[in-house]
């Protein structure tokens, strides 16, 4: 813990829809543990940043220049959920901000937290963080429509230089998977993984069928940890029976279909996934809907130097401004933000008050109309009863 006072600059975008609405509860929750786990002596510079709807109505623009520059020199951002303009330019702004940041690493921690709903029996068992390659795969969005010129062309050259054919009917897609990419997303992985003291490391994949590419992604994985963790890497299959693991991280990999058994039969057995995009996707989401959905999925999107935190859900327009929505998902993004940059204590303080308020019987209404309970609070009763248990 810093030992004199200070100052902690943080960028947050309020976003759209319910954003300003669990934005305020947030920044009570992550103020308040801030505070208490330093005795006062770190105290938040909330610097506003235009995105969305707002910046739009204001700026005339979706995502203006300003505020990518000064995420990128403080270095980290909070961020609500922004609308995806329809019909506009842009096709998602969450996309936008993570391809010019290069965010990346998409990292999901999952964890159930006592007393909310979930369609397994044991919820408890799963406490999984997925790092999902968030720059390729399928995100590189390369495809093409069927009858187009360029299907044409592609058609000509695979049948002519490569003797494959593909039928006249069919639309095309490219899923490049680099060396380059799969290796700094495995490694942020591994770093994760060390430093948060995880069991293991697994490259989910389907190599089995895609060797070049699936496959490949696990290849570089296990030369990674070869070349770079080699001292603190046990290798699954080759270093049984090994006596010094203290201190050591398992590294294993899993083929997709197989993984995707396993996080609902051994969800124990596996700690941190990495994987390519499409891969992760699904199992991201997959691991949310066993231990409540989307009300509790935080999320961040991480290069080198700079972090951008955020929910997973969107905007719920429905529940704009109504002092409804469940803000429990941006401010598990504000545990998580508060851990990436050193205050790991407040980080704890916080899963802990919001299970502890969860037990102790206030929910927000998405939450008691799955439990079939008339009793809830609002989203700045909730944050203030979190903040109560800090
Ligand atoms: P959504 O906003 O996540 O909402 C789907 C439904 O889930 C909502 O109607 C709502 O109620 C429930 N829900 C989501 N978050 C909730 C919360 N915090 N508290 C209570 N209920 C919550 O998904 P969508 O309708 O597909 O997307 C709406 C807009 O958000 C779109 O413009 C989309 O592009 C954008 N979006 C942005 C992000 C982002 O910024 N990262 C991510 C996803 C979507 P019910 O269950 O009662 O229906």
């Amino acid at each position: 813990m810093p030992s004199e006072d200070r100052e902690l600059l943080v960028p947050f975008i309020p976003g759209d829809g319910i954003g300003p609405d669990i934005t305020i509860a947030a920044q009570t929750v992550i103020e308040a543990a801030l505070n208490k786990t330093t005795d006062n002596r770190v105290r938040i510079k909330w610097e506003h940043l235009m995105a969305g709807q707002e910046s739009f109505d204001i700026t005339g623009e979706w995502l203006p220049r300003a505020t990518i520059d000064r995420i990128e020199a403080v270095g980290i951002a909070i961020k609500g959920p922004l609308t995806t303009p329809v019909g506009g330019g842009i096709r998602s702004l969450n996309v936008a901000l993570r391809q010019v940041l290069d965010l990346y690493s998409s990292v999901r921690p999952v964890r159930h937290f006592r007393g909310v709903p979930s369609p397994v029996k044991n919820p408890e068992k799963m406490n999984i963080v997925i790092f999902r390659e968030n720059t390729e795969d399928v995100y590189k969005g390369l495809e093409w429509k069927r009858g187009s010129e360029e299907i044409g062309r592609l058609r000509q050259f695979l049948r002519s230089d490569l003797g494959v054919d593909i039928s006249e009917d069919s639309g095309l897609g490219l899923k490049p998977i680099s060396e380059f990419a799969s290796k700094r997303l495995i490694r942020a992985a591994m770093v994760y993984g060390i430093r948060h003291h995880r069991k293991s490391v697994t490259l989910v994949h389907k190599g089995n069928i895609m060797k070049y590419t699936e496959g490949a992604f696990r290849d570089w994985g296990y030369e990674l940890a070869r070349d770079e963790f080699s001292d603190v890497t046990i290798f699954e299959g080759k270093d049984e029976g090994a006596t010094d693991i203290d201190g050591k991280i398992l590294l294993n990999d899993r083929i997709a279909d197989n993984m995707f058994q396993q996080i609902l039969t051994r969800p124990d057995e596996y700690s941190v996934l990495a994987a390519p995009n499409l891969n992760g996707d699904y199992l991201a989401d997959a691991c949310a809907a066993q231990v409540g959905g989307l009300g509790f999925a935080p999320g961040a999107n991480i290069g080198d130097g700079v972090a951008v935190f955020e929910p997973v859900h969107g905007t719920a327009p429905k529940y704009a401004g109504k002092d409804i929505a469940n803000p429990s998902a941006l401010i598990l993004s504000g545990a998580m933000m508060l851990d990436h940059i050193g205050f790991a204590e407040a980080a704890r303080s916080i899963e802990k008050a919001l299970e502890m308020t969860i037990s102790d019987g206030f929910v927000t209404w998405d939450v008691a109309r799955q439990i079939g309970s008339s009793s809830y609070v609002g989203t700045r009763k909730y944050a203030a009863e979190i903040v109560a248990r800090i």
